[in-house]
């Protein structure tokens, strides 16, 4: 899960790294309220999981003037289509430089590797792919507590040293957080000392339990029903419902529809050994999105009985047109079931997803 801004730099503050001082808001009338300590100078910054807020609008220069009256215009912006509903306001540093770092998991060492570039900020990625050398790279034993001083001396090349103890506490944020990705970009030097100007922080879903982080981002009504199931449930753009069990025969599934230039509204994995209340739940859920003329049902019997999901998908009775593909346990029993109710059930999953782009044009 990718935290916020203000979320990360909570956490980096904990390792030890400096961060400006800030507060968060959640309406333009608390900025006020703030900037005794604060300050008069300062950034406000759109807290919406989104990057390249910088160019998007979502970070605006403010005075104890303006403060109230920018924060008004920030909370009225969308920023790449994502409302604002919570300001940092942190006072503004005099940077002098900026530079990038990140940690992440190199996946072909199998270890975490350090990115560090001497030009960092909102042209990073321009920098990096005009000139490869722009970044250095360091890997570092998941063993070791530290990075090296040998390595840091290989990653900040003629960089300031004073950079060296806030990368190393990064590290050590990285590793403690189960992170998958941590990164400050920018890394600024200042007359009063190096800062994390922003942060990026990305926990492994899977740690999340450990972290004791939970999740509170905003879910549409579906994502929530799917949550309350066990569903993995993603929503796209297109128009052919789809609903697999294993996360790969639903991939493969979304794949195929992309194969043959259709376009999946969805990708939704109802898990191992599904019964017929489950299939119903995941088939009313997959129904109600708007749009929807049409759903490939393909599932794999194991554990999960095709007759089971052929009662399932019966008793949901929805609008859209069902294709099953089924193949496994009770498949006859399934297939009589289907039938009887005047449902396709075709023989393999390329019929199946042939069948449903027919039906969606
Ligand atoms: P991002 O675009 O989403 O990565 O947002 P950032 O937090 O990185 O902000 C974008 C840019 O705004 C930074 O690269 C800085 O150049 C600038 N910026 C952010 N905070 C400050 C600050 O406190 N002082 C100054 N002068 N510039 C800032
Ligand atoms: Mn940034």
């Amino acid at each position: 899960m990718k935290l916020l801004e203000y979320e990360a730099k909570r956490i980096f503050s904990e390792y030890g790294i400096p961060v400006p001082k800030g507060a968060l808001i959640r309406a333009p009338e608390e900025v006020a309220t703030h900037l005794p300590e604060i300050g008069d100078t300062v950034v406000l910054k759109a807290q919406v999981d989104v990057g390249g807020r910088g160019k998007a609008g979502g970070v605006l220069m403010a005075d104890g003037a303006t403060a109230e009256s920018t924060a008004q215009e920030l909370f009225s912006r969308e920023i790449k289509g994502v409302p604002v509903r919570e300001v940092l306001v942190e006072e503004r540093l005099a940077i002098e430089h900026e530079y990038y770092v990140s940690i992440a998991i190199d996946r072909s060492s199998r270890q975490p590797v350090v990115l560090f570039a001497d030009a960092g900020g909102v042209e990073i990625e321009n920098a990096a792919q005009e000139d490869e050398s722009a970044v250095r790279r360091v890997i570092v034993s998941p063993l070791l507590c530290d990075i090296p001083p040998f390595l840091m001396r290989e990653l900040l090349g003629g960089a300031p040293k004073a950079l060296a103890p806030v990368i190393n506490a990064l590290y050590h944020a990285f590793q403690e957080k189960d992170a998958m990705l941590a990164e400050v970009n920018p890394l600024v030097t200042t007359p009063q000392g190096v800062y994390a100007a922003d942060a990026k922080l990305i926990v492994d879903d899977n740690a999340l339990a450990r972290q004791g982080i939970t999740v509170n981002r905003d879910l549409s009504e579906r994502e929530r029903e799917a949550e309350k199931h066990g569903f993995s449930y993603v929503e796209l753009d297109g128009t052919i419902g789809v609903i697999g069990n294993g996360a790969g025969l639903t991939m493969s599934t979304l794949d195929l529809i992309e194969y043959y230039n259709g376009r999946a509204a969805n990708f939704l994995d109802v898990g191992g050994g599904a019964d017929q209340e489950r299939v119903t739940h995941a088939v009313r859920l997959v129904a109600s999105m708007p749009g929807i003329s049409v759903i490939v049902v393909n599932l794999l019997g194991g554990i999960t009985r095709c007759d089971e999901v052929a009662k399932g998908i019966i008793a949901a009775g929805v609008a859209p047109t069902v294709i099953v593909r089924m193949a496994g346990t009770n498949e006859e029993e399934g297939r009589r079931l289907l039938a009887e109710c005047g449902y396709r059930m075709l023989e393999s999953m390329d019929a199946a997803v042939k069948a449903a782009m027919e039906v969606a044009e």
